[in-house]
């Protein structure tokens, strides 16, 4: 997608604080971060969000969050972290580029707000 950010990003026509890359995978730190680690972790394919998604990406879904807990690994925040998928414009989404959340590093609080 020509006007996405996040595509573009991953074309590497816009800068980000890379922390991960694979063959399908890309993550990076959030730029407003809310948490010590806040990064988010997004699939190379376009996909609009979680309700766009179709069958065909479930390996890529399942692949956001096996890279999240490698994530959660490397930077030492196993005991405690959250995957949020932001889903619709209620939810706070603002880029319509799939994307998985991957906030630890302090205290959470539940619910969320
Ligand atoms: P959401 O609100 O779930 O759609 O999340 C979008 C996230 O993208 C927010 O947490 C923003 O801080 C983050 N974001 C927006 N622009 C950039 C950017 N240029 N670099 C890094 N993160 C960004
Ligand atoms: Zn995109």
């Amino acid at each position: 997608m020509t006007d996405c950010l996040f595509c573009k990003m991953i074309q590497g026509a816009i800068p980000t604080k890379k922390v991960y890359e694979d063959a399908h995978t890309y993550a990076f730190e959030d730029i407003n971060p809310q948490a010590p680690t806040h990064i988010l972790i997004i699939p190379k394919k376009h996909v609009a969000g979680l309700k766009e998604a179709q069958v065909e990406d479930a390996e890529l879904i399942g692949r956001l969050h096996l890279v999240a807990a490698e994530l959660g690994r490397r930077r030492g925040i196993e005991e405690g972290y959250r995957t949020v998928f932001n889903v619709g414009p209620k939810s706070g989404q603002s880029v319509f580029h799939l994307h998985l959340h991957l906030i630890g590093g302090r205290d959470m609080r539940w619910p969320p707000g």
